[in-house]
């Protein structure tokens, strides 16, 4: 789907919710600023995000006096994007692996069943269509169904897959995987991890003894750690994210399931709210349905 289909849902409930708040009245008025207020945190933008963009909204109306209703979708806009401005974006617009870094590690790190194996599968996809030969490992050893569901991955997009039994050690899978790829010259490895946020002591050993003996192969492995939430859970997607990174070092996020849920505000909340950037979002189910975040067409598509 393209971005701007994918967001249809969160689009027409945000739109619409600013419609209300701002109904019968034709200037900007200390009513409508509590309306979109309480629009916008419904919208899940945060509450953070929120007052940063109400404040901004307020000094607007106090510099121009008169301010009516009807550009305040324009202004909005505009408010929306300038406190995007400072945030992290990634500097790889595009598939491309960064200068000396062959094999491009990745580990993805995320609860069950937030879309963890698709994104891996849409990566792997996207990789290999922009040239680059692609490696997955199976290192969420703890469910089967992980494994089940990564190998039809691999089969569907056409990548090989590096596998043990089911309750072997994530590390040691980690390891082969990085090792048969450093062997067969691949350009990117995709490494699945059991996510397991009940026990966060667990998992920063897990995800620390992984990285441990990934090092032992390439010293600055893994190059990301892409922290995958579902889109369609609002806030408790933003407070995912906030415990995982506390656990564990992440470096770039992924949002899915953004089609089919009204709860797409949520992405600008967690763009403001981490030093981490939003990297990709995920807009349907098929490998065509990744997309690198662009936060300048992402608030575009939002208001248009
Ligand atoms: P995991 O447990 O985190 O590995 O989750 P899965 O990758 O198995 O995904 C869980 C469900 O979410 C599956 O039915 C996926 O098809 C679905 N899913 C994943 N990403 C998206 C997305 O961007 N949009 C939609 N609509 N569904 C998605």
């Amino acid at each position: 789907e393209s971005l701007d289909q994918g967001l249809q849902k969160t689009k027409e409930s945000f739109l619409s919710k600013i419609g209300r708040a701002i109904a019968g009245k034709s200037t900007v008025d200390a009513e409508v600023l509590d309306n979109l207020e309480e629009a916008l945190v419904s919208a899940d933008v945060g509450v953070d995000t929120t007052v940063r963009i109400i404040e901004r909204i307020e000094d607007r109306v106090k510099r121009d006096k008169f301010l009516g209703t009807s550009e305040l979708n324009r202004l909005l806009q505009e408010e929306i994007a300038n406190i995007l401005v400072d945030a992290p974006q990634t500097e790889y617009r595009d598939f491309e692996i960064p200068p000396g870094k062959k094999p491009y590690v990745i580990m993805v790190v995320g609860v069950n069943g937030v879309g963890k194996t698709t994104t891996i599968g849409k990566l792997a996809y996207n990789f290999k269509k922009a040239g680059k030969s692609v490696l997955l490992g199976a290192a969420d050893t703890f469910r089967a169904a992980a494994v089940d569901q990564l190998t039809i991955w691999s089969e569907r997009v056409g990548v090989p897959i590096v596998k043990q039994p089911m309750g072997s050690d994530p590390a040691s899978v980690a390891f082969d995987t990085v090792q048969s790829g450093v062997a067969k010259g691949a350009d990117v490895i995709i490494i699945d991890t059991a996510g397991r946020l009940h026990n966060k002591i667990h998992l920063m050993d897990e995800l620390s003894k992984i990285k441990r003996v990934m090092n032992k192969i390439i010293p600055d492995a893994p190059h990301e750690v892409l922290l995958v939430l579902d889109g369609s859970t609002g806030q408790n997607a933003l407070e995912q994210a906030k415990q995982f990174t506390a656990a564990t070092e992440v470096s770039a996020l992924a949002i899915t399931k953004l089609d089919g849920t009204a709860k797409g505000g949520v992405v600008l909340a967690i763009a403001n709210n981490f030093k981490i950037p939003v990297k990709y979002i995920g807009v349907g189910e098929k490998m065509e349905d990744l997309q690198i975040f662009d936060k300048v067409e992402f608030v575009d598509s939002l208001f248009s």
